[in-house]
């Protein structure tokens, strides 16, 4: 068995839904279970339609809802496929409708919308395979994914999980050669729509992978790997042919959105190859991500970057010999459920970076009772990561003289030795990204990308 995920881009049209079917008829011997992302936009554009009805823009958000629906519609109905989307639009409607009465937002009812896409293109995607004679069977990935019940972020309960899914797809998987399933959706233990929290089907490929032992997990996607950096801030990029569990976490932890963060957990765990893979050029050999060493005479295998970042330095003389300072600053930010990225510290001074500042007035406050805080936002952090940082004397040395027209706010280098991090201003970010790989891929290893 195999686990193939295929991302919003991939299914996004009738178009790019022939293409999925193309490639998995083609490995329908390897027996695959299909997870699927919403299509296109869609999840964003159910977000905003609720945002829209809490708001009091209820009208809009009834058009909004409309323009999706038909969009659905056109497309099922392209694809040749009965109008299987009607009733749940109903269903979304009235929900919709409920939100605009009540005008608040939970995280629960966030995820009761935002499930709608997946749902949807589960069973459109279904319904097209087996138009074009695949026996496929649809399965509603909320009967099998058991989550926690932070709503928008939930946790998989995996022993839950791993015992429904063995339960389940071995049975469908004798009857039928395909299983198509939403990614990203879920359900608590009570039976109650939950989601992974955005990006999540490819954790939901992942858990799947795991908990049923398949022999690789396919990430099909809308470029062709992990490439040596983030497309979207820089064109002359490179496929990273292969890299490390640990690499890939690195990358995807510090922005690189080709893959969910949590993906190689289970992954690694089970000691399961991940494949990430261009739905739009099928034969393209992709990166593979695996337990395997890789050698190469780069130090780096990727630079990845992550916008949106703040920066918090504190700093208290009052602290100056006295213990605790650390455990007093981190037991605040715990607290508030905040999680700190990046890290560098002096006797008195602790500079940190997060992405979520929704709890930061609240710290402040908190904070301000024992030290000096200054908050600045619009940084950005640029994380070199590869396996050979360890052992590859000087990377610094090439890093810094690169950046020589960059202001570097702060310096990180994790404890695995695995990633060298800088945070800069926002406006600096394209620069920096274009000197780094400039200067550590001016000559790639043909071994090791491509
Ligand atoms: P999907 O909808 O298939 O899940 P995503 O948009 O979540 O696709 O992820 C794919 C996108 O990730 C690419 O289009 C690319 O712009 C972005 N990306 C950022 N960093 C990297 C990287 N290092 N390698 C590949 N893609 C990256
Ligand atoms: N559809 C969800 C999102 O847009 C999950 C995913 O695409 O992985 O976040
Ligand atoms: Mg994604």
């Amino acid at each position: 068995m195999i686990v193939m995920k295929f991302g919003g881009t991939s299914v996004e049209s009738t178009e790019a839904i022939e293409r999925v079917a193309g490639i998995v008829r083609d490995r329908l011997a390897l027996h695959p279970v299909v997870v699927v992302s919403a299509m296109g936009k869609t999840t964003n554009k159910l977000l905003a339609i609720a945002a829209d009805a809490v708001a009091g823009r209820r009208e809009q958000a009834l058009d909004l809802l409309n323009q999706l629906h038909e969009f659905h519609q056109r497309e099922s109905e392209e694809l040749g496929v009965d109008d299987i989307v009607s009733v749940h639009f109903q269903e979304l409607a009235e929900l919709v409708k409920g939100l605009a009465v009540m005008g608040e937002m939970t995280p629960r009812a966030t995820d009761a919308v935002s499930a709608f896409g997946e749902r949807l293109s589960s069973l459109i995607v279904t319904a097209r395979l087996r138009k074009l004679g695949i026996d496929a069977v649809h399965l509603d990935a909320r009967s099998v994914i058991v989550t926690d019940g932070r709503h928008t972020q939930a946790a998989p309960i995996l022993a839950e999980t791993t015992t429904r899914l063995n339960a389940t797809i071995p049975p469908l998987a004798a009857k039928h050669a395909v299983i198509v399933m939403g990614g990203f959706i879920a359900s608590t233990e009570n039976g109650v729509t939950s989601t992974l929290g955005r990006g999540g089907s490819d954790y939901t490929a992942s858990i799947v992978g795991a908990g049923m032992n398949a022999a690789e997990i396919q990430i099909w996607t809308d470029v062709d790997g992990m490439l040596t950096s983030d497309p979207t801030i820089l064109k002359n990029v490179y496929r990273v042919k292969q890299c490390s569990f640990a690499e890939a976490a690195e990358l995807a932890y510090f922005g690189a959105k080709v893959l969910h963060p949590a993906t190689v957990l289970p992954a690694i765990e089970k000691n399961i190859p991940v494949r990430i893979l261009n739905s739009r050029r099928p034969e393209v050999e992709g990166t593979l991500i695996s337990s395997k060493a890789v050698d190469s005479t780069s130090p780096i295998r990727s630079i990845a970057c992550k916008r949106n970042i703040t920066l918090v330095n504190i700093v208290s003389s009052r602290m100056l010999m006295a213990h605790g300072f650390l455990r007093r600053v981190f037991e605040i930010f715990d607290r508030h459920e905040t999680s700190v990225d990046m890290l560098a510290t002096s006797e008195v001074s602790v500079s940190l970076t997060i992405d979520n500042t929704q709890a930061l007035p609240a710290i402040r406050k908190e904070i301000e009772e024992f030290a000096d805080i200054t908050v600045e936002d619009q940084q950005a952090i640029v994380c070199m990561v590869g396996d050979n940082l360890r052992h590859t004397p000087g990377v610094l040395a090439r890093a810094f003289a690169a950046l020589n027209h960059v202001k570097i706010r702060m310096i990180s280098e994790g404890a695995s030795q695995l990633n060298l991090s800088l945070v800069v201003s926002a406006e600096e970010l394209a620069g920096a990204v274009e000197s780094l790989h400039g200067e550590f891929f001016a000559a790639p290893d043909p071994a090791a990308f491509a």
